[in-house]
């Protein structure tokens, strides 16, 4: 191991963990995707570092997309950067574009690409109001103390995401119904997943903020595809702009270069009915899932957990963002749903 993976080796993604406790090491290569230069942005324009907040005096809602929750998920980053870069501005309401764990970013190495998700802890399972509020000093906590005032006065939250290995965008709803009709009226990713969360941890969009009552604000969450794909960022941007033009507070026209030219067919719906979580030290799929595989028939084993065979609970049962590699106990290996009409 290099010197430098105390920083974060074997860091668990969003469903999808490294080998065996050692990182999957590929340098990356002028075909991949490269990280952005931030420098420009990193002053903010008046609140915390990495955050630009424009008001256009106008009533709205107050937008805010976020970037680089995980420090190594960079498309996300390419596409608010482009947005600031642009000048895209809200005709009415606030936008707020921020980039989240900038001191990951910061760590990241093109010859270790797997390494700069986080510095002490996974940013996106801090956000319960109990982590928030206590709690240990991690770098990530603190960077998300900063932040909460902005998430706290959103109205419509975009956390922009990226994975390990699936290369289908989804877009990651949560439980609560306005998130799923919101996410049906952004179109975009064509794959909404209306999930629970991990056991390991509040994400932003499983806030209450977001999650409680049946009116309020919406958070959602876009995997954009996989981390070094050039597609991810195209797919970040136009994405985004779907976004901005379903939380209508920013013109068409200013969107026009990253939006599809024609609407985009529904989106197909899977509900999670259960989230796999590793029991053991020795948890493995039987085969190589490659994401929302479907599997036919309830009843077939598709992992072992130690000793323990891992069935499917019903049939048409899809595999969503399966861990490729030893995934750690405690951490989530699979979710698995259903696609819904
Ligand atoms: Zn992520």
């Amino acid at each position: 191991m290099p010197a430098f993976a105390g920083a974060g080796a074997a860091h668990p993604e969003d469903g999808g963990t490294e080998e065996g406790g050692v990182a999957r090491i590929e340098p990356l290569t002028n075909v991949d995707l490269w990280p952005p230069d931030l420098s420009a942005w990193a002053s903010g324009n008046g609140g915390p570092s990495f955050v630009h907040r424009f008001d256009s005096s106008v009533p709205g809602p107050h937008v805010v997309v976020n970037a680089l929750m995980h420090g190594n998920e960079y498309s996300g980053a390419i596409a608010a950067a482009t947005m600031l870069a642009a000048g895209i501005r809200p005709w009415r309401g606030i936008l707020s574009f921020s980039f989240a764990n900038i001191e990951a970013f910061g760590q990241f190495d093109p010859g270790f690409p797997v390494m700069s998700r986080y510095v002490d802890e996974d940013m996106n399972r801090v956000w319960s109001p109990q982590s928030l509020a206590a709690g240990v000093a991690s770098v990530e906590r603190q960077r998300a103390r900063e932040l909460w005032p902005l998430f706290a006065t959103a109205d419509r939250v975009l956390d922009l995401h990226s994975m390990q290995h699936d290369r289908i965008p989804l877009m990651l709803c949560g439980r609560s119904g306005r998130g799923r009709d919101f996410a049906r009226r952004v179109g975009l990713p064509g794959i909404i997943v209306a999930d629970g969360g991990h056991a390991g941890g509040s994400r932003l969009i499983d806030h209450p903020r977001f999650t409680e009552g049946a009116e309020g604000p919406v958070a959602l969450l876009a995997e954009c595809g996989q981390h070094w794909d050039p597609a991810s960022a195209v797919t970040a941007l136009s994405v985004t702009a779907r976004f901005l033009l379903a939380a209508g507070i920013v013109d068409a026209a200013a969107l026009s270069p990253w939006l599809p030219s024609d609407d985009p067919p529904p989106p197909r719906l899977v509900e999670v009915t259960e989230t796999v979580t590793v029991g053991t030290e020795r948890f493995r799929f039987l085969k190589e899932y490659q994401g929302m595989d479907v599997i036919p028939t309830a009843g077939t084993v598709f992992a072992m957990d130690g000793e323990v065979p891992v069935h499917t609970p019903h049939d048409d049962c899809v595999l969503i963002m399966p861990s490729r590699s030893q995934a750690e106990r405690g951490h989530t290996a699979v979710r698995l749903g259903r696609f819904v009409a």
